[in-house]
């Protein structure tokens, strides 16, 4: 006997769209546990002060589940620039040259939280909130989690969206590979003197990447809001640790040298947060009765900012496997939810890690290849095509 056909441990944007997903696509029951309250005094792990690029195809995906980005607040992107610093390498991309209105949105994390929480008194659904998994147990016909107020639930099938720092995890069997960048971002978001025209900016720069997504901070205000980006700044941890102790005068001079003038003056910064940067991967997707995705699965580094768009696509392959069977946690089931993700997985995984690689390297040799290869991309139709399809989340869909 269960008490619900799905489990979710995870409430962040990942666990979300799962049991939005289910509601919306089957006919199964949906209890997902979340161990932190949302507030708006309180930082949520899940939904913090991040702001992150949503591919088109994402934006799609998400308006398909009754979550429109533009609604909260998204900032479309319209031009997209690569280059690097202190060489003559650039590749330039307009939406409009690939019929499609946006690359993709750029969006508060918190706002979007907001508009991925389900409510209490959905049909078939049951929120545990504040509650935390700290064991689990598992039978041929369902798995058992026990919370900490010492409650039990029993489920067919448990999906792990808790997050990178995952300690449900290991007890599942689940094995888990890291791999630590040695770098830290900081997440800020700036004024400029010129408008964001919807272009979002990638530079590659000898202390590492900065990317500064278009986007409308909460201290812009009308005369200034079409003016604000979000930047991602990539840097050797004690750097990082500098330039989160600086003044704020200090910092814009630094950031202004790293990604140069192309939006004029940088005015004014919000708060700076930092993140420790690793990739960590999960071998295979299921153990009997379990599967892991989004973060719980692998947790990128965000220079392409890729790892919610492929936590979102994890979660609609999941609920795709999920239709129209008898036993969601059969083997069966879960084979074929890894064999969907195989591909699009290896293929974003390696493509992040090879950016980082390439592009947080200052040897001779490399920056002249990634120079060769931003001009060629640049002259380039099909390359450019390609990297488009990689960006906007189409790459895997056909
Ligand atoms: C600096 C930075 C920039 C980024 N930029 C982008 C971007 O531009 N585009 C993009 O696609 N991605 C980006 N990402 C990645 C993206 O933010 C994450 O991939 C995504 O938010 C992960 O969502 P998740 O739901 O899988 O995990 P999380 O957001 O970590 O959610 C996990 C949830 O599980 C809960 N939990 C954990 N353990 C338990 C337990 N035992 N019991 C109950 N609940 C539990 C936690 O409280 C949390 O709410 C960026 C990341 C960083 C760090």
């Amino acid at each position: 006997m269960v008490d619900t056909d799905i489990l979710i441990i995870g409430g962040g944007t990942v666990g979300s769209v799962v049991a939005r997903g289910l509601l919306k696509h089957t006919s199964l029951s949906v209890t997902m546990i979340e161990a932190k309250s949302y507030s708006h005094t309180q930082l949520h792990p899940g939904f913090d002060e991040r702001v992150i690029a949503l591919a088109k195809r994402t934006v799609d995906e998400l308006a398909a589940l009754d979550v429109h980005a533009s609604r909260v607040g998204s900032v479309p992107i319209h031009h997209i620039q690569v280059s690097d610093k202190g060489a003559a390498g650039l590749c330039r991309l307009n939406a409009r040259d690939y019929h499609i209105d946006s690359f993709g949105e750029v969006v508060s994390l918190r706002r979007l939280g907001e508009a991925l929480q389900l409510r209490d008194n959905t049909p078939r659904f049951t929120l545990r909130c504040p509650a935390t998994v700290t064991a689990t147990s598992r039978t041929q016909q369902g798995v058992t989690v026990t919370l900490d107020d010492h409650s039990s639930i029993t489920a067919k099938l448990l999906v792990l969206a808790d997050g990178g720092r995952s300690l449900v995890h290991e007890q599942l069997g689940f094995e888990r590979t890291v791999d630590d960048y040695q770098q830290t971002a900081i997440v800020v978001n700036v004024l400029t003197t010129e408008p964001h025209q919807h272009r979002a900016y990638e530079r590659f720069t000898a202390q590492g990447p900065v990317a500064f997504l278009p986007f409308n901070p909460e201290f812009a205000d009308s005369a200034t809001n079409a003016h604000g980006f979000s930047v991602v700044w990539t840097l050797a941890p004690a750097m990082a640790d500098a330039m989160m102790a600086a003044s704020d005068s200090k910092f814009i001079y630094a950031l202004q040298q790293a990604f140069g003038w192309r939006q004029g003056a940088i005015t004014q910064i919000g708060k700076r947060f930092s993140y420790p940067l690793s990739l960590q991967q999960t071998k295979g997707v299921y153990t009997h009765r379990a599967v892991v995705c989004g973060n719980a699965a692998q947790m990128l580094h965000p220079i392409a900012g890729q790892g919610f768009n492929l936590g979102l696509r994890d979660a609609v392959s999941l609920v795709e496997s999920l239709k129209d069977v008898d036993d969601p946690g059969a083997f069966s089931v879960l084979s074929t939810y890894q064999q969907a993700r195989r591909r699009d997985k290896q293929t974003t995984i390696t493509l992040t890690d090879g950016l980082v690689h390439l592009f947080s390297n200052d040897s001779p040799g490399l920056v002249a290849l990634r120079n060769v290869g931003l001009m060629a991309m640049d002259n380039c139709p099909y390359l450019k095509q390609h990297f488009v399809r990689q960006a906007t989340g189409f790459a895997q869909s056909s």
